[in-house]
């Protein structure tokens, strides 16, 4: 696997800064805005593990994470460091059920990922720790202040898009059927 720096700086200036998630100060799981070799690697790392085991499903939590929300881990002590890999939009926390693991874990290292310490089991990086400095370094190069920086999605949005995607069934669904049973009842008593 070839690392090419100046290209995740370029995905970063590119693609990162000209999001609307970008530095947002809550949690994001569009794997689109994971640099493409990462988002790359780690489909085909799940894919990998699904042939060999069948039905056993992993999801992706957050990818690209805005510098607020970073820092914000630092400061509670959810992460170890205010800058590192998410806000380059090079790692991924995935979730597996705790008797995979360490399957999972072991297709990430063969593929030429990085993974961390069992504190943190199912984050995923392109790079290794100690290419980080040399990748903020690189972004600091390309990236001068003049990038706008785009205004964050509203709360609104985001609470919709949540709502969306924790109910398994569409909220407007359940408004459609609770006015069905609203129809029938009124029916049968007026
Ligand atoms: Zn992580």
């Amino acid at each position: 696997m070839q690392i090419d720096i100046n290209d995740i700086a370029q995905h970063y200036k590119n693609v990162l800064c000209k999001s609307p998630y970008f530095n947002s100060s809550k949690p994001v799981t569009d794997i689109n805005l994971l640099y493409p070799p990462f988002k790359n690697l780690l489909s085909q790392s799940i894919q990998e593990f699904q042939n060999s085991y069948p039905g056993v499903m992993v999801g992706i939590g957050e990818t690209y994470r805005g510098l607020p929300l970073q820092k914000y881990y630092k400061s509670v002590g959810s992460s170890k460091t205010s800058s590192g890999t998410h806000p380059l939009g090079i790692a991924a926390d995935t979730t597996v059920n705790k008797k995979y693991l360490n399957a999972l874990r072991a297709i990430y290292k063969k593929n030429g990922l990085t993974i961390l310490g069992m504190w943190d089991p199912g984050h995923v990086q392109y790079i290794p720790i100690n290419l980080q400095a040399a990748a903020w370094s690189a972004v600091n190069n390309i990236c001068s202040n003049d990038i706008p920086i785009k205004p964050e999605i509203t709360d609104t949005e985001v609470s919709i898009n949540k709502l969306r995607k924790s109910a398994s069934i569409d909220p407007f669904l359940i408004l459609f059927i609770f006015g069905v049973v609203v129809t029938i009842i009124l029916k049968k008593y007026i």
